[in-house]
């Protein structure tokens, strides 16, 4: 089997660590090329450009310093080209921070029903245009650099934990890495015209489900590798939370500690404090603004709340009077709330994404020196 080459010769010098207890928690600083990011941090899901219902102010007033675009999406409609012509991701939503683009996989393998996976690359039928289309692991940095992100992540063969899927993870581990290869000399074309400062990072991702030693293997072979980055891929889907523990344990001591780390997809508050307090950097999720939007809110001690429930109907006080969000410290009542939420005003989940998201990243806050 071709794994690559060890190179570690990282031109940049991207992650300082300020602290750091011994496979625990770190605090560190994230140097991309549009501003340094203090770690750890909460990046929310733009899923088509945008923090949906969020204007950028609004999610800068919530903490946020990195928000996340999904490529499928985006590749799908309205495409990449039209977001280049329209200036970019930066400009297009207005975003002047950091954005980081997922591979598109996650989507590719979860969203369309119709596809099929060879070594070259995924056909999969548009959900849009019902048109089939095929995605590779060099489209996929294409596509990523047109979008212009900061920070990009490699294609990689995501696996579910369903028993079909599992009697495939030896393929597709094996296959990430080959695919890894490609986006590397991929990414190192698109970019040879940049200065080492002006260009993405790039992230690979660490797949191998739930078997701890295909997890301690796909590491080696991304920390080997010429990647900026390190993503940790294909969990928090499904399985239960202590499975998700225990590979976040295993892998804990064995992070390089000189490049980022990276959990895909995670963004329950008691997950992000394990995920944190086992080394990991940033995370990303829909959850938070998901939850916001159908009128459940995180207060004080990670218990939910549902802002529609009867007993808020004359509620004078904010969604948690600890929090200095916009919506708790202009004190926007939960009475309120329940009503905008109950007559469908849009104003409402807008108004409880900004909490939301202000939730995690005071967690992530408190783990910062
Ligand atoms: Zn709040």
């Amino acid at each position: 089997m071709l794994y690559l080459t060890p190179v570690n010769d990282l031109k940049l010098n991207i992650f300082e660590e300020i602290n750091q207890s011994p496979n625990g928690p770190r605090s560190g600083v994230l140097k991309t090329r549009r501003g340094d990011v203090k770690t750890p941090t909460f990046m929310p899901d733009g899923t088509r450009g945008v923090v949906k219902s969020l204007t950028a102010e609004q999610v800068k007033s919530a903490g946020i310093d990195i928000v996340l675009a999904n490529t499928f999406h985006l590749h799908i409609q309205p495409g990449e080209d039209v977001v280049a012509k329209l200036g970019g991701l930066h400009e297009f939503g207005k975003w002047q921070g950091p954005m980081l683009t997922d591979s598109g996989g996650f989507q590719v393998f979860s969203l369309s029903k119709l596809r099929k996976i060879t070594e070259d690359g995924v056909t999969f039928k548009d959900p849009v245009t019902g048109d089939m289309r095929f995605i590779s692991p060099e489209i996929s940095m294409q596509i990523q650099l047109k979008l212009g992100a900061d920070m990009i992540v490699a294609f990689d063969h995501l696996t579910g934990l369903d028993e079909e899927s599992i009697k495939d993870t030896q393929e597709a581990f094996d296959r990430t890495h080959r695919w890894l290869e490609r986006c590397i000399v991929e990414f190192k074309k698109l970019t040879k015209d940049m200065k080492p400062e002006e260009r993405p990072l790039l992230f690979g991702v660490v797949q191998g489900g739930l078997d701890l030693s295909l997890r301690e293997q796909s590491l080696k072979i991304i920390q080997d590798s010429e990647v900026d980055g390190i993503a940790i891929g294909g969990l928090s889907v499904g399985e239960p939370r202590e499975e998700m523990y225990k590979v976040l344990n295993h892998l804990a001591p064995l992070y390089d500690p000189k490049r980022p780390r990276f959990l895909l997809g995670v963004g329950d508050p008691r997950d992000l404090r394990y995920a944190i307090e086992h080394g990991i950097d940033m995370l990303d999720c829909v959850l938070p603004t998901r939850n916001a939007r159908h009128a459940t809110v995180w207060v004080e001690g990670d218990k939910q709340i549902h802002l529609t429930n009867a007993q808020f109907i004359d509620d004078i006080s904010p969604i948690d009077p600890g929090c200095d969000c916009y919506a708790c410290v202009n004190n926007y009542s939960k009475g309120f709330l329940r009503h905008q939420f109950k007559v469908n005003e849009p104003l409402a989940g807008s108004l409880a994404s900004i909490h939301n998201l202000r939730y995690l990243q005071r967690i992530c806050e408190s783990y910062r020196i």
